[in-house]
């Protein structure tokens, strides 16, 4: 084990990974106002809605319901002129019809409207009877003169929805700290909220570094691949509720340099992939002296960095974080889900702090390096076991895609029988 001996743990290196980024996200933390349609631009843009949290209580301007209104298609009735149908049917000569967005005359005593689902209460009336309860149980046609009789009472207040009952002018209708989603946006438009406060994405500069990589989309030549960390984790930033400047950079410090130095001037903290561990061409170790760049007992992920950096053209240069994942896809996605992902997610709130967990026997045996918190990918079979999907290859992307859980294997374990039960947690 006495190799192993300079490792951090897992809990030791998000510890570190938690305090760095908060203090980062804190030296920039800014809030803006927003309409409620402002928040559905992105998602008409981008095709999904960008995840944003209230910074302020949003207070309703009008009542929800504006107007005390009908439950049901039936008769807006006095529930006084029903009393008398306890003893046999009352009938009652029919008003003019309430259609939604009509105001209604009062309802003269004695008489029963028409109103529609939703439809404004007549003034006077207190109670609405159901068309199915009525007799005849369908309404006359507009404008002919009828009667509809009653064989029940009906007590005051029935379906009838009150003005202010969902929530009344001036009551909190979507608290601080609540993430925006489908139902809150409709309710901050049914209530009248002009703006929102929301906070502003933090920005993140992810560079991706290596001098085989190739953008997506581009052709390959020999030895090349294309930047898939570059895909990969502006989109789980992205979830996250972060803003992301991207860029690429081969193998030399001079690149890299210049990257940093032009990064926009509101980055929170700065993401890479590759370039850390101790062979050569080790683009971020070599460059990035200041920080912290060592092992982290996982597998895949084990070549970690850490640490604060400057940015900014030289006079303008500011102390930002830097998080330095290794090259390797699933290393730079696991490292994202172990580190990162659940600091920026409790940060924002754009997500629930921690991935969905779970503990369920394993389809097969499963052999796991014993001085290593070992993360494996799998899913659930229909008997729900874990099954794996690929092995622990860091390369396997594909298979990574294909899983729905990361499986958990922690220090100290070198095998796991059939049958033994896993901790997992799910990624999608
Ligand atoms: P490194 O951590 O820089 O030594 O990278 C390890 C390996 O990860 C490289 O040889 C590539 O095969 C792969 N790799 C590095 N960066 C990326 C990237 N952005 N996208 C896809 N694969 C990458
Ligand atoms: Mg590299």
């Amino acid at each position: 084990m006495a190799e192993h001996a300079g490792r951090r743990s897992v809990r030791e290196h998000q510890e570190a990974v938690r305090e760095l980024v908060d203090a980062g996200l804190a030296a920039v933390r800014r809030t803006t106002t927003v309409t409620p349609a402002g928040l559905l631009t992105a998602a008409s843009t981008h095709g999904v809605l960008a995840p944003r949290t209230l910074v302020v209580d949003a207070v309703a301007a009008v009542d929800l319901p504006g107007f005390d209104n009908s439950q049901m298609d039936g008769y807006a009735v006095r529930a006084a002129d029903l009393a008398p149908a306890a003893h046999g049917p009352v009938a009652l000569p029919v008003a003019a019809p309430v259609p939604a967005g009509t105001t209604p005359l009062p309802l003269d005593p004695g008489t029963a409207a028409p109103v529609m689902t939703g439809a404004p209460i007549p003034v006077g009336a207190d109670a609405v009877v159901k068309i199915e309860d009525a007799d005849p149980p369908a309404f006359p046609d507009p404008g002919a003169s009828a009667t509809v009789r009653f064989a029940a009472p009906a007590a005051p207040g029935t379906f009838v929805r009150p003005r202010g009952s969902d929530a009344a002018v001036g009551d909190v209708v979507v608290p601080a700290g609540t993430p925006l989603g489908p139902a809150q946006l409709g309710a901050l438009v049914a209530a009248g909220v002009a703006e929102v406060e929301v906070a502003v994405a933090p920005h993140v500069l992810l560079v991706s570094t290596g001098s085989e990589l190739v953008p997506a989309g581009a052709p390959l030549g020999p030895a090349q691949l294309h930047d898939a960390n570059g895909a990969a984790l502006s989109a789980a930033l992205a979830q996250v509720g972060c803003r992301v400047t991207h860029r690429v950079v081969p193998d030399d410090p001079a690149a890299l340099r210049a990257v940093l130095e032009a990064a926009p001037d509101d980055v929170a903290f700065v993401v890479t992939s590759g370039g850390v561990s101790a062979g050569a061409y080790e683009v971020v170790r070599q460059t990035l002296t200041d920080a912290w760049f060592g092992h982290v007992a996982v597998q895949p992920g084990g070549p970690q960095g850490l640490g604060t950096i400057t940015v900014g053209p030289v006079e303008a240069r500011r102390a930002v974080p830097l998080v330095a994942f290794p090259g390797n896809p699933v290393s730079a996605l696991v490292s994202f889900e172990l580190f990162l992902r659940p600091v920026l997610a409790a940060a924002t709130g754009a997500a629930p702090a921690h991935r969905p967990r779970g503990r369920a026997p394993l389809v097969d045996a499963l052999d796991s390096p014993e001085h290593l918190h070992q993360v494996r990918r799998g899913r659930l079979d229909a008997a729900g076991r874990v099954e794996m999907v690929g092995g622990p290859g860091s390369h396997l992307l594909a298979h990574l895609a294909a899983a729905t859980l990361l499986v958990h294997v922690p220090p100290g374990v070198a095998h796991l029988p059939a049958g033994a039960e896993v901790d997992y947690w799910e990624i999608r």
